[in-house]
């Protein structure tokens, strides 16, 4: 009897543990950064990052390539040509440096990372996916397509930095602009030299370029009270007013019931895509169209990937988003 006991508890700790080990095995889970013929670019391969999990709220040391592999897959579409994810990898790494450079300088000043340099919160610093969370968020198949991709993006251009006079810039990118990207100047109001609006048209023929978003007249009124205590005149034909754009054709301002609200504003509280929008309003619903996907500055992401298609290389794709700016190699 006890003998069958013991044959039982072995067969199901093989059940359990072997699936286990598979996924290790497979998915390579057991990693070791991997080491180039450049001893410099391995020693920033290992550099050791620190990193705030908002979730547990507590700090973790990571490797550097690790890293930017979790922000590559967070941030891009894995089958995007690898160019453009040697883009986004320069773009994360650039990014890193920046916030280390800046709690290294700053020990006391707090960001809310308790003292790391970055956290894995994307809408405070950038978004992070671990291997095990892309082969759980992708599935197998898509995971063993892809996730070869960024691997070799990463290995191949990290150590890759972009710099502005001299020092690393703050790499934003967002998905896809509205055709062009916009200045730092028109969207947060602070001119920066090498965020300047280029023109992106290829991101016209993004499958999802355009989206439309329709609130009832009793959804629309009950979110401006909610969010800014307006209340709006009953006849809804006297709502919509003026809409004024950037340069880069973003909503700059909106006039609502007689009062003016930024573009961006409107973005955040009706969640819509970008602040480059038309809005119209029928007897029954306000609607907006949208277009683009993000603030539209720095790099767009599927631009980025048109202009790898087309050929260019990621250093051509940074310096063409980023006015200005050189790729340089990185001296820890
Ligand atoms: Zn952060």
């Amino acid at each position: 009897m006890r003998k069958y006991r013991i044959l039982a508890i072995l067969l199901l700790l093989v059940m359990i543990f072997v699936p286990y080990f598979t996924v290790i095995i497979f998915h390579g889970e057991k990693d070791t950064v991997p080491h180039t013929s450049d001893p410099e670019k391995n020693k920033i391969f290992d550099m050791d990052i620190t990193l705030y999990r908002a979730k547990t709220d507590k700090v973790e040391t990571v490797k550097c390539y690790d890293y930017i592999c979790a922000v590559v897959s967070g941030e891009m579409q894995a089958n995007y040509n690898a160019e453009a994810l040697k883009a986004q990898t320069v773009a994360a790494f650039t990014y890193l440096i920046n916030k280390m450079n800046y709690v290294l300088e700053n020990p006391d000043s707090d960001i809310g990372h308790k003292g790391a340099y970055v956290c894995d919160d994307y809408t405070h610093c950038k978004a992070y996916l671990e291997k095990q969370d892309a082969l759980k968020k992708w599935g197998d198949e898509w995971y063993e397509k892809y996730y070869p991709n960024i691997e070799s993006a990463v290995t191949e251009s990290l150590g890759k930095i972009i710099t502005y006079q001299g020092s690393p810039i703050n790499a934003v990118f967002h998905a896809i602009s509205n055709g062009q990207t916009c200045s730092a100047a028109e969207v947060w109001g602070t001119d920066v030299p090498y965020l300047q609006s280029v023109e992106c048209s290829a991101d016209k023929t993004a499958n999802d370029y355009e989206t439309t978003v329709s609130f009832t007249h009793d959804q629309f009124s009950d979110i401006l009270y909610d969010e800014l205590g307006v209340v709006l005149p009953n006849d809804y034909t006297e709502w919509l007013g003026e809409i004024k754009l950037c340069d880069s054709k973003m909503v700059n301002e909106i006039t609502i019931a007689g009062t003016v609200y930024s573009g961006t504003l409107i973005r955040q509280m009706f969640s819509l895509r970008s602040s480059t929008f038309d809005m119209s309003i029928t007897d029954k619903d306000v609607i907006f169209t949208v277009r683009g996907y993000g603030h539209g500055v720095g790099m767009s992401q599927y631009g980025a990937n048109e202009m790898a298609k087309k050929g260019k290389t990621y250093d051509q794709i940074l310096t063409y988003f980023y006015t200005g700016t050189k790729i340089e190699d990185y001296k820890i």
